[in-house]
This record gives structure tokens, C-alpha cells and sequence, in this order.
């Protein structure tokens, strides 16, 4: 599951840039739909903050 660490994001918008599924719900700081999230960690990646994890 992807942990999402709000208090890190500097509303780059890199996340809804990069994701598959449009599971980042707008711009600005971080805001995560899990239902439309695939896991597939592409944001984790692409995140200059560290604000998204992959976790357990
Ligand atoms: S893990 Fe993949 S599907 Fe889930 S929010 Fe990140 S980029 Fe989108
Ligand atoms: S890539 Fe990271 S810092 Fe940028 S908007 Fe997404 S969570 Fe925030």
C-alpha cells in the first residue's frame, strides 16, 4: 500500500504528472483516491520530497 506523508509534499505535482490512474485527485498538496491507486510505486519514484512511500 502506498503511505502518503502530507506534511512533506511541496505540491510539485509530479505525482499527478506520473501516475497511471489518475489516482492524485488534483494539484496543489498531495491527495491520494486509493480506490484508482494500481500500486505500481511509478510516484514514489518521481517524488523530490520523499512525501510518498511504498509500504507494506
Ligand atoms: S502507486 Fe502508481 S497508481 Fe498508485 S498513486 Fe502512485 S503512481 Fe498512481
Ligand atoms: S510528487 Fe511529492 S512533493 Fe510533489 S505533489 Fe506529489 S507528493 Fe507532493
Amino acid at each position: 500500500m502506498l503511505i502518503v506523508h502530507e506534511e512533506r509534499c511541496a505540491a510539485c505535482g509530479q505525482c499527478h504528472l506520473v501516475c497511471p490512474s489518475e489516482a492524485f485527485k488534483d494539484w496543489g498538496v498531495v491527495t491520494l483516491d486509493r480506490e484508482k491507486c494500481v500500486e505500481c510505486y511509478a510516484c514514489v519514484d518521481y517524488c523530490p520530497t520523499d512525501a510518498l512511500e511504498e509500504g507494506e
